[in-house]
């Protein structure tokens, strides 16, 4: 018989494996028929709420019959201002598999900022807790006009007239639902950068990207999530979808667990001990706030294995700390651009014999995952040695990295590059075993006399001293050097240190030119949304401080 090459596959032999889409309905179906009693743990109020995987499920098609009733269509983008809870995660799923499309809205950003992202999404319907009724309402208000319906889940901080209430939307739905098969190319969730400078930009994650980003999170050097782990995201489900744990957890068929609004260190705490959480993930604030409250207890979190951390550079000393504690601390890079993951930092073989250098390598962002194409490059665009010491802009593509951002074309000529190389806006180096570090934001850096000065290696040195328990560092107009680095820190509760204090204990871990010449104190550090700190305010509220005359 003659072999057949088909023009589909460019001229070669057509495979003879399936075609069948990548998609969240294949995660979802995983789920509910090969793990149907694990479980869905969700505060609720004051309650803890239970669900197995197979009551999951019949509520993610209740919510889908909810969804046809409202007139939701393909294509229609429906937003989530939620916190992590079990009504969220069924919109997670049923959203995308009826051929829509989820946008979860942070829920700090300023009511005019949501109205911004609310309004350039388009969104038809929005789901908000309850419990942040104020907040959403103050958004609505500066869109009188929008036509959109609001469904509030839980109970209620203060009315809203017109808002729909989800549970009695969904008690009169069945149960099943035949759920459309759906191009695994099309768009599954939406979310906005949370943009330390101009307007969020919107990335749209397709059904392929988020399953094969959730395959590819799951290995065992990255997240490693299996069955046997109970899995609390602290990081927002609206910081980047939780980093994929709600997809990749249920993949797993492991417990997931979520915590509402208990981000303080005693909810987070409490939580872990009573659910027994293996693996957690969050930003570095949370767990240095959990760090504290444990250290200060002399308590331990036996079940706790591991926590990935990422979102901002984790201290060195957070890591020390943690580890003090039993629990792995996994440091992890990513971005939104990316769904998000794009390096974890984990041991190796070939560091087996040398401890001490392997601790300082697991201290970087760790190395990258195998469905992100890297490159480093100078100014010219030309490749930089991975040899830990040259730096350069870092540019990454492939199946779960934004081609481009949604509906923003003067953003997509600056950060795409022709062949889909996306810039980062991160300045790395990359050493010989692959380790990745960030040196700064491209932005961020501080020119002082023609020499770099990185704020993300300043800060770290900062967190280490015992008083501190936050610090910022960025730079401000100078008339000599041009630009000269200043400190803004947090002390911890009840420590004193000054100015000369903290300078002195820098002078023999710094350079004299890589010192910030002001320390300035400060009851807590500005912040972006998802928690990042928000340097540019600090550089427009310090900007004057080396004024001609001054300097
Ligand atoms: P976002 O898309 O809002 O999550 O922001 C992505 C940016 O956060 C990255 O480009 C980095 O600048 C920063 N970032 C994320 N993870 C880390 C990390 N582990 N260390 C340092 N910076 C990080």
């Amino acid at each position: 018989m003659a072999t057949t090459f088909s023009p589909e596959v460019g001229g070669a032999l057509p495979s003879t494996m399936s075609d069948l889409p990548l998609s969240i309905r294949t995660i979802f179906e995983h789920a509910i028929k090969s793990h149907p009693r694990k479980q869905i743990i969700s505060r609720d109020g004051a309650q803890v709420l239970r669900f197995t995987f197979a009551e999951f499920g019949k509520r993610v098609a209740k919510l889908a019959n909810v969804l046809r009733t409202l007139g939701v269509q393909p294509g229609d983008r429906i937003a989530s201002f939620a916190w992590n809870g079990h009504r969220h995660l069924e919109l997670y799923y049923a959203v995308p598999m009826v051929g829509a499309v989820l946008h979860t809205v942070n829920i700090r950003l300023f009511p005019d900022q949501a109205a911004f992202v609310l309004d350039h999404a388009g969104d038809k319907i929005v789901f908000y807790d309850g419990s942040l009724t104020k907040q959403i309402k103050a958004a609505a208000d500066l869109q009188p006009d929008s036509g959109r319906t609001f469904v509030q889940m839980g109970a209620a901080a203060e009315p809203f007239e017109g808002a729909l209430d989800y549970e009695t939307l969904m008690t009169p739905e069945p149960d099943t639902y035949e759920w459309p098969e759906i191009d695994e190319r099309a768009a599954a969730l939406l979310c906005y950068t949370s943009a330390t400078t101009g307007d969020p930009k919107g990335v749209l994650f397709s059904h392929r990207s988020t399953f094969i980003h959730a395959l590819a999170s799951g290995l065992a050097d990255a997240l490693g999530i299996s069955e046997r782990d109970r899995v609390l995201p602290i990081v927002p489900m609206f910081h980047v979808n939780a980093w994929g744990t709600p997809f990749l957890a249920l993949m797993a068929g492991a417990d997931f667990i979520m915590p509402m609004e208990r981000l303080d260190p005693a909810g987070v705490i409490e939580m872990c001990e009573q659910e027994r959480v293996t693996l957690s993930a969050g930003v570095p604030t949370v767990w240095m706030a959990v760090r504290d409250m444990l250290q200060a207890q002399g308590k331990k979190l036996p079940a706790l294995e591991r926590v990935v951390i990422g979102g901002s550079a984790m201290p060195t000393s957070l890591m020390d700390d943690l580890n003090g504690l039993g629990i792995d601390a996994i440091h992890a890079w990513g971005m939104t651009e990316m769904s998000p993951i794009g390096t974890v930092s984990r041991d190796i073989a070939e560091l087996a014999h040398d401890p001490g250098m392997q601790k300082r390598e697991r201290y970087k962002q760790g190395r990258f995952s195998p469905i992100v194409q890297w490159r480093v490059v100078d100014e010219h665009g030309k490749d930089v040695p991975a040899d830990g010491v040259s730096r350069g802009d870092l540019l990454v593509r492939c199946f779960a990295v934004a081609k481009s951002y949604y509906k923003n074309e003067l953003a997509n000529r600056s950060a795409f590059e022709p062949d889909g190389f996306f810039h980062t806006g991160d300045v790395v180096t990359v050493d010989e075993y692959g380790y990745m570090e960030i040196v700064d934001r491209v932005k961020d850096f501080i020119k002082s006399g023609g020499e770099w000065i990185s704020s993300v290696e300043v800060e770290n040195i900062l967190m280490g001293h015992p008083c501190v328990k936050e610090a910022c560092v960025f730079g401000i107009p100078h008339p000599k050097w041009q630009e000269r680095p200043v400190a803004a820190v947090v002390l911890r509760d009840g420590q004193e240190a000054d100015e000369d204090a903290i300078r002195g204990w820098l002078g023999d871990k710094l350079a004299k030119w890589q010192t910030p010449d002001r320390v300035v104190f400060l009851d807590a550090i500005p912040r972006t949304g998802v928690g990042k700190f928000l340097k540019r305010d600090l550089r427009e509220r310090y900007k004057g401080m080396f004024a001609e005359g001054d300097a």
